[in-house]
């Protein structure tokens, strides 16, 4: 029986079981509740890449596990930081103990092909540390893991016809035209088009500082404008990503 769905949460366990006959790849998207401007909704960062998960797991015949939506700490020059009410951070080591936890549990189900997708910039090495511990934790049992920040897929061919007037970078890109467009993409009725801010881009100093520096931040949450966002930029930013992760999680993980 084909399956009728990929994603893990909405199976019963025969299903899962009879899923690991053909040795799938699960997907573990991840990301953070933390605040995405006037125009997003929290949950962005788990949002996007359950979304393309669900899209690559879809081609690859895989399984879309259930998302981390807590993540580590926003931070201000990234993500608006701690002063936006629902930016709600997980300590490091909970986050790298959790991801620990899924995996090793994961592998003892059978599973020998795991792709974390992460969404939320300051996640990475947490999330690094936690696959590490769960690989030392199950030992040779052919386990291997792959992990990518979706951004890190676009091209400068793909950024050049997203970011007509440059791309500003990744840290700059929060709750900006990146995220903005990709969700008008594939949540578009979650977004809030007649909030979409066009503030100045952000400008920090080049170093963090505890407390939080409120004043950093623009007062929308954007770390720069969103205006140039549009769904038909997030669909090329998806095709993309379609086309380029199902072929290096083919390339990694079933080859
Ligand atoms: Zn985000």
């Amino acid at each position: 029986m084909t399956q009728a769905t990929v994603m893990m949460a909405e199976m019963t366990w025969p299903e899962f079981a009879a899923c690991l006959e053909h040795d799938p790849i699960v997907f573990l998207p991840t990301g953070m509740l933390e605040q995405h401007g006037p125009h997003l909704p929290m949950g962005v960062d788990h949002l996007l890449p359950t979304a393309i998960a669900a899209m690559i797991a879809r081609d690859v015949d895989g399984i879309v596990a259930p998302p981390l939506n807590y993540g580590y700490k926003s931070m201000p020059r990234t993500g608006g930081g701690p002063s936006f009410p629902g930016s709600t951070g997980l300590d490091g080591a909970t986050l790298s103990a959790t991801v620990r936890d899924v995996i090793r549990e994961f592998a003892r189900h059978g599973v020998r092909r795991v792709c974390v997708i992460d969404g939320h910039f300051e996640n990475r090495w947490f999330l690094n540390e936690g696959i590490d511990l769960a690989m030392r934790e199950v030992g040779d049992t052919g386990l291997r893991v792959m992990c990518l920040q979706h951004w890190d897929f676009l091209t400068q061919e793909t950024l050049d016809d997203v970011f007509t007037d440059g791309y500003p970078g990744i840290e700059l890109e929060h709750a900006a035209v990146l995220e903005t467009s990709l969700m008008l993409h594939f949540h578009p009725e979650l977004v809030r088009t007649d909030r979409i801010p066009d503030n100045a881009p952000m400008d920090a100093p080049p170093y963090d500082i505890w407390p939080a520096c409120k004043e950093w931040v623009p007062e929308t949450g954007a770390l720069t404008s969103a205006a140039q966002a549009s769904a038909e930029k997030g669909a090329l930013m998806a095709a993309q990503y379609r086309r380029d992760m199902t072929a290096a999680v083919q390339r990694e993980l079933l080859s």
